[in-house]
């Protein structure tokens, strides 16, 4: 926890949290920063609707322009604060 930026860490666990396939060491992890870091919350929260779309609408592949727009919303967002 010393040369890496907490963040960075955080986005490796996201995908695995958002699958809860996480250890209970690095759920608890996970957790701890989401709570404490309003970035990285918004980013949670970003992905957690972003799966849930993707499941309603039973796509597997977006489309690419579909996926650029989310980038590019993405981008906005984590600039924005
Ligand atoms: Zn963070």
């Amino acid at each position: 926890m010393s040369d890496k930026d907490p963040c960075d860490r955080c986005e490796e666990l996201m995908q695995d949290f958002l699958d809860r396939t996480l250890t209970d060491l690095e759920w608890k992890e996970a957790e701890v920063h989401l709570t404490g870091c309003e970035y990285c919350a918004r980013r949670y929260r970003f992905e957690e609707t972003l799966r849930r779309y993707v499941k309603l609408s039973s796509v597997e592949r977006m489309p690419p322009s579909l996926m650029a727009k989310l980038e590019e919303l993405r981008g906005r967002d984590a600039t924005a604060y």
